[in-house]
C-alpha cells in the first residue's frame, strides 16, 4: 500500500454480547476486511450471566489478526483503531498481573437486584441517582456490578482500596490490554460507557464521589473518563496493533447512533441484536424522561459539549430466538425463523412476553417473568416463532410510545440495524406495529462503523461530521401495511399478556 492509502484505513473492534468482530474500513466507510468469533456464555445460576475476559481478549487479538491477514495488511497500514463494546458489562482485574479477579458480569445479569432495591428503599436515593446520572437504580448498570465483585471475591475490596485492582467496562479492559496491560496500559473509559455506571454526573462528565460512596465503589479502581473520539494511547509493541493509535471507545448502542449518522437532534435508530435498543439524539439538551426512558450521553466526538440521547432498552430481543434454538430446541438455526414464521399468516393469537429477567424500558419491572399467553390446541411451532418475532416489535413500540410522550414528537421514520435486520419479515412486522417506515443502513455493521468513524475523526481520516455523514449509506426500506391488525388488536392483547407477566417473580 502507498502511504496515502495507508493513512485512510481504520480498524474497528466491535466487542458484542455474543461475539467479537473486527472490521477494517477505508475513508469512504467501505469494508476492506472483517472477522468474527463467538465467545462462551456462562449461566452459573438463574439470572446470572458471565463472560471470560481472557477469552474476550484472545478473540479480540484473533479477529484483528485475521482481518489484517485477509486484507494483506500490517498494523502500520492503519491510521487508528476504535472500540465499540457491549455496555455495562464489568471486568475487575489485577493491575500488576493483568489477571481478572472474577469472570466478567454481563449487562443482562440481575445478581445486584437486591442491592439496588435496598439502595432505592432509602428516602430520596433513587431520585438522587436519577438526577445526577439520568438512570433508574437498576441492576442493569455497571457500578453495582463492580461493588458486587469487590464484596464477593476474597480480599478484593481491600486490594481495590489500595489501588491494586482496576475496574471498568469492556472498553476499559480492551484499551488497557491494547496499550500494554501491566506494562503501561492506559486505564480509561469514554463518556458513553461511563454514563452507564450509575456513578458519572451527566452534566459535568466526571465521577460523582457521592454516588460512588453510596454504591461502595472506590474511585481508585475507576478509569479516567475521556471523550469518545480521542487518542488514548498507541497500541503496545507486544499487542496485535503495535503503534496504532487507540483513538475511540463508545458503548455499542452509541456507536450505532454514530454509524447511522444520527447527528441531528431528533434523529433516532433502533438496533436489533441480543437486546433491542432505541436511541434518540437530543442534541446538547438532557431530556428527563417521565415515561421510563433514560437520559444518556450519545457521544462526545470533539472538545465541545457532548451530545445527549434518550434511550429505551429492551433486554430480550434476538436472545429470545437463541432461547428458542438452544433451550426449547424449536429451531436448529436462526435462519429457519423467517420461513417458519412466514408459513402462517399471523401468530394465531399467541403472545410471548420474554421477561426472562424482568422488563427494562419503559416499565422497569424486575418482578416480571416470561409468559406465553393465548395457547390453544391450534397453536403450532410456526405460531410460537412468529409470536417471538412480534414480541420484539411490541416491546419496541412500547419504547417508541414513551419517546413520543417525552419529546412531544412522533418518530417519522426509524433507521434500523443489528443482526435481526437480516430477518425481513421481522422488519415488516415492526413497520406494521409502529405504522412507521423503517430504513436499514447499507451495512448491518453500523456499530463497528461508528467506532471507526470516531477513531478516524480523532486522527484526521475524516475532517468533520459532514464528511462522516456522507459515508452513511441507506439500504432496504419497509413501509407499513395500513391493514395490519398488529397496531390495533395485536397491541391491545400484547398489553394484556404483559399484565400477566408482572409480579410473577417470587418475592
Ligand atoms: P449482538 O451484537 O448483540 O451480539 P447481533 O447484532 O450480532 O447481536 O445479532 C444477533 C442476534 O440476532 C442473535 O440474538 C440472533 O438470535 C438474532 N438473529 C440473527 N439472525 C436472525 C434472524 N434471521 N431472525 C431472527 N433473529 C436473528
Amino acid at each position: 500500500t502507498t502511504p496515502a492509502q495507508a493513512r485512510s484505513l481504520v480498524a474497528a473492534i466491535d466487542q458484542g454480547t455474543t461475539s467479537t468482530r473486527c472490521l477494517i474500513v477505508d475513508d469512504e466507510a467501505r469494508v476492506v476486511a472483517s472477522a468474527q468469533l463467538e465467545h462462551a456464555q456462562s449461566y452459573p445460576r438463574p439470572g446470572w450471566v458471565e463472560h471470560d475476559p481472557i477469552e474476550i481478549w484472545r478473540n479480540t487479538v484473533a479477529v484483528v489478526e485475521t482481518a489484517l491477514g485477509e486484507a494483506g495488511l500490517q498494523a502500520e497500514d492503519l491510521a487508528a483503531v476504535g472500540i465499540a463494546n457491549q455496555r455495562e458489562t464489568v471486568v475487575v482485574w489485577d493491575a500488576t498481573t493483568g489477571e481478572p479477579v472474577h469472570p466478567a458480569i454481563v449487562w443482562q445479569d440481575t445478581r445486584t437486584e437486591e442491592a439496588c432495591a435496598l439502595l432505592a428503599s432509602e428516602p430520596g436515593r433513587a431520585h438522587r441517582f436519577r438526577d445526577v446520572t439520568g438512570l433508574p437504580l437498576s441492576s442493569y448498570f455497571s457500578g453495582p456490578k463492580i461493588a458486587w465483585v469487590l464484596d464477593h471475591v476474597d480480599g478484593a475490596r481491600e486490594r481495590a482500596e489500595r489501588g491494586e485492582l482496576l475496574a471498568g467496562t469492556v472498553d476499559s479492559w480492551l484499551v488497557w490490554k491494547l496499550t500494554g496491560g501491566p506494562d503501561g496500559g492506559r486505564h480509561v473509559t469514554d463518556v458513553t460507557n461511563a454514563s452507564r455506571t450509575l456513578i458519572m454526573d451527566l452534566r459535568s462528565l466526571t465521577w460523582s464521589s457521592e454516588l460512588a460512596d453510596h454504591l461502595r465503589v472506590p474511585l481508585a479502581t475507576l478509569p479516567r473518563i475521556h471523550r469518545s473520539s480521542e487518542v488514548y494511547g498507541p497500541g503496545h509493541a507486544n499487542g496485535p496493533l503495535p503503534g496504532v493509535p487507540v483513538a475511540a471507545a463508545l458503548g455499542d448502542q452509541h456507536a450505532a447512533l454514530v454509524g447511522q449518522g444520527c447527528f441531528e437532534a431528533g434523529a433516532s435508530k433502533s438496533t436489533y441484536g441480543t437486546g433491542g435498543f432505541l436511541l434518540c439524539n437530543t442534541g446538547d439538551e438532557i431530556v428527563r424522561s417521565e415515561h421510563g426512558l433514560l437520559s444518556t450521553v450519545a457521544y462526545q466526538l470533539d472538545d465541545g459539549p457532548p451530545c445527549y440521547a434518550l434511550e429505551g432498552s429492551v433486554a430480550v430481543a434476538g436472545s429470545l430466538i437463541q432461547w428458542l434454538r438452544d433451550r426449547l430446541e424449536l429451531i436448529r438455526d436462526v435462519a429457519e425463523v423467517e420461513p417458519l414464521a412466514a408459513s402462517v399468516p399471523d401468530s394465531g393469537g399467541t403472545y410471548v412476553v420474554p421477561a426472562f429477567s424482568g422488563l427494562l424500558a419503559p416499565r422497569w419491572r424486575p418482578d416480571a417473568r416470561g409468559v406465553i399467553a393465548g395457547l390453544t390446541a391450534y397453536t403450532s411451532r410456526a405460531h410460537l416463532v412468529r409470536a417471538a418475532l412480534e414480541a420484539t416489535c411490541f416491546q419496541t413500540r412500547e419504547v417508541v410510545e414513551a419517546m413520543r410522550a417525552d419529546t412531544g414528537h412522533p418518530i417519522a421514520q426509524l433507521t434500523v440495524d443489528g443482526g435481526m435486520v437480516a430477518n425481513a419479515l421481522l422488519m415488516q412486522l415492526q413497520s406494521d406495529t409502529l405504522q412507521v417506515p423503517l430504513c436499514a443502513s447499507e451495512t448491518t455493521e453500523t456499530t463497528a462503523l461508528g467506532a471507526a468513524f470516531a477513531a478516524g475523526l480523532a486522527t484526521g481520516v475524516w475532517e468533520s461530521l459532514e464528511s462522516v455523514a456522507r459515508c452513511c449509506r441507506h439500504g432496504r426500506r419497509w413501509l407499513p401495511d395500513t391493514r395490519s391488525t398488529l397496531p390495533t388488536t395485536g397491541w391491545r392483547d400484547w398489553n394484556r399478556a404483559v399484565d400477566r407477566s408482572l409480579g410473577w417473580a417470587p418475592t
